[in-house]
């Protein structure tokens, strides 16, 4: 993807946020900028296509809240729709729901029941991928839904949580790893 590199670049380190020895990478300078956010929503989807460029997948998934930012462009350059994975409580009818234990507690993610199909081929989109459980968590959601997940796409991926190993044998493709 051209420019790629200089995007990512782009991506800010805050160090001591959102408390004391967590290093943030910060997205938004990548957000603000046109030409880079281009190559990287052409570059998240690229898993959603064959060989030949033809988009593979009927929706994509984008999990709260960076997710949204990037999945819903990814879902525009796909040709598809975009479904949402909120945090428990958000969503106003019927869902699915998946809970996952956190480095301190739980969460819980759900999905609208009636937001695939069986039989779907779904892409999931988010910023980072750390300890793989939102990505493990979303994965079930969506074998709950009957769907298949054909891929999963991340801006970056911090390596040290090992996180690609909660993942199975699903297709990961992330644009950085730190
Ligand atoms: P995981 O479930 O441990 O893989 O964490 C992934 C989720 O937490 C993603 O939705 C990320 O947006 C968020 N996240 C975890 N660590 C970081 C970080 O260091 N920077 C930014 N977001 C993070």
């Amino acid at each position: 993807e051209p420019g790629l590199d200089a995007a990512l670049a782009l991506i800010a380190d805050v160090p001591d946020f959102p408390e004391p020895g967590i290093l943030f990478k910060d997205i938004t300078p990548l957000l603000a900028d046109h030409s880079a956010l281009t190559a990287v929503i052409g570059a998240l989807a690229a898993p959603g296509r064959d060989a030949d460029g033809r988009p593979v997948v009927d929706k994509v998934l984008g999990m709260e809240s960076r997710g949204f930012i990037l999945g819903a462009p990814v879902a525009l350059a796909l040709g598809v729709g975009f479904v949402p994975v909120r945090k428990a409580g958000k969503l106003p009818r019927a869902t699915y729901a998946v809970s996952y234990s956190l480095e301190y507690g739980e969460a819980t993610l759900e999905v609208h029941q009636d937001a695939l199909q069986p039989g779907d081929r779904v892409l999931l989109v988010d910023d980072v991928l750390a300890t793989g459980g939102t990505a493990r968590a979303t994965v079930d959601l969506v074998g709950q839904c009957g769907a298949t997940v054909h891929g999963i796409a991340m801006l970056m991926e911090l390596g040290f949580l090992s996180g690609r190993d909660a993942l199975g044998d699903v297709p990961l493709t992330t644009l950085l790893t730190v």
